[in-house]
């Protein structure tokens, strides 16, 4: 069958692909633009597609042939899932692989703000480093900490898991459970957000939930960028009203150099890079891969959403 993969995956889950369907992968470093992905539409009837490509109901009404997406991200709000749902073409993703290395970029993050390490790192290099001073870059102990994981699933989860090492007083809030969100924002020393992006957590952290947040705290994403209101942050954080933030995550991505979240004091600013070690995205990428040719075949994915 032929498949379009939006971009080259690690390691060799793609040569398992090859084996079995005519596969074409975007060769470049950039996503596929839009006009490129629409133009494949009419014959696939795999795709493959990454966070960055929107797989809106549009592009799903232009492939006729189109059997199964397989998602290489556990988030899907880059997909329509219900228009996809509506076609009975089935949507995969890749949860449970990437769990544990996004939660450890959590917790770096947590160390990386509360104890200036970018800061302090960009400080030496400027030759500002003059001599041992007792008030230099003083910074809030993650240990012993009031730490609030917002979303509680695998993720946040494994989060939590790794903060009873630091003896944390762990807060958590989801649907189905935990404290209330004014709670966990008022009581928290840092706040780690872990739902996905859906239209309900779209802006769940605005200048409302930031105002409750104490001006000792600190914010942390690594979950989607949307989640966190951009304008309110960049208010938050020249007020002084929060003590700093940390996004592997942001709105949008990627953020210009000039954009004015990059002027924001007390940030530190990631690239997106939750999953990305080599192991992860190999595991992703196999898991990518079963969940496509599973579909293909007309069986259910390994992990399929719906
Ligand atoms: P998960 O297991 O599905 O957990 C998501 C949690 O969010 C659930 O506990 C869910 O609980 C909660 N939730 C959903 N809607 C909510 C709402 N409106 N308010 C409060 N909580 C809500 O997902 P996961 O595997 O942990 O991944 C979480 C997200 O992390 C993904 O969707 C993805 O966007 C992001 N992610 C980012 C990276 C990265 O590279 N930075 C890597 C992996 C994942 P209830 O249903 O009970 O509310």
């Amino acid at each position: 069958m032929q498949v379009f993969v939006t971009r080259n995956l690690p390691g060799g889950a793609l040569d398992r692909l090859r084996g079995e369907h005519d596969v074409e992968v975007w060769p470049e470093r950039l996503p596929p633009p839009r006009e490129e992905l629409m133009a494949r539409m009419p014959e696939v009837e795999g795709l493959l597609p990454l966070l960055t490509d929107r797989v809106d109901a549009e592009l799903i009404a232009a492939a006729p042939r189109l059997r199964a997406i397989s998602n290489f991200a556990v988030g899907v709000d880059n997909v329509d899932v219900e228009a996809a749902a509506a076609r009975g073409i089935p949507v995969g993703n890749t949860p449970g692989v990437l769990t544990d290395s996004t939660a450890d970029l959590a917790v770096a993050l947590m160390l990386g703000v509360g104890r200036h390490l970018t800061a302090g790192d960009a400080f030496v290099r400027r030759g500002e480093w003059k001599t041992w001073e007792p008030d230099l870059l003083l910074g809030h102990d993650l240990h012993g900490a009031t730490v609030g994981v917002i979303g509680f699933g695998r993720i946040g989860q494994a989060v939590a898991q790794r903060l009873e090492g630091f003896e944390c007083e762990l807060l958590h809030t989801s649907r189905s459970g935990g404290v209330p969100l004014e709670e966990l924002l008022e009581r928290s020393d840092f706040v780690s957000v872990h739902t996905p992006l859906t239209p309900e957590t779209r802006g769940l952290i605005d200048a409302a939930a930031l105002a409750r947040m104490k001006p000792t705290a600190y914010l942390v994403n690594t979950a989607r960028g949307p989640v966190v209101d951009t304008g309110a942050l960049i208010d938050a954080l020249q007020a002084g009203q929060i003590a700093g933030a940390a996004l592997d995550v942001t709105d949008p991505e990627p953020l210009p150099a000039d954009h004015p979240l990059v002027q924001a004091p007390n940030l530190i600013l990631l690239p997106h890079l939750g999953s990305a070690t080599h192991a992860t995205r190999e595991r992703m990428a196999d898991m990518a891969v079963d969940n496509l040719l599973a579909g293909l075949r007309g069986e259910p994915m390994p992990n399929q959403v719906t």
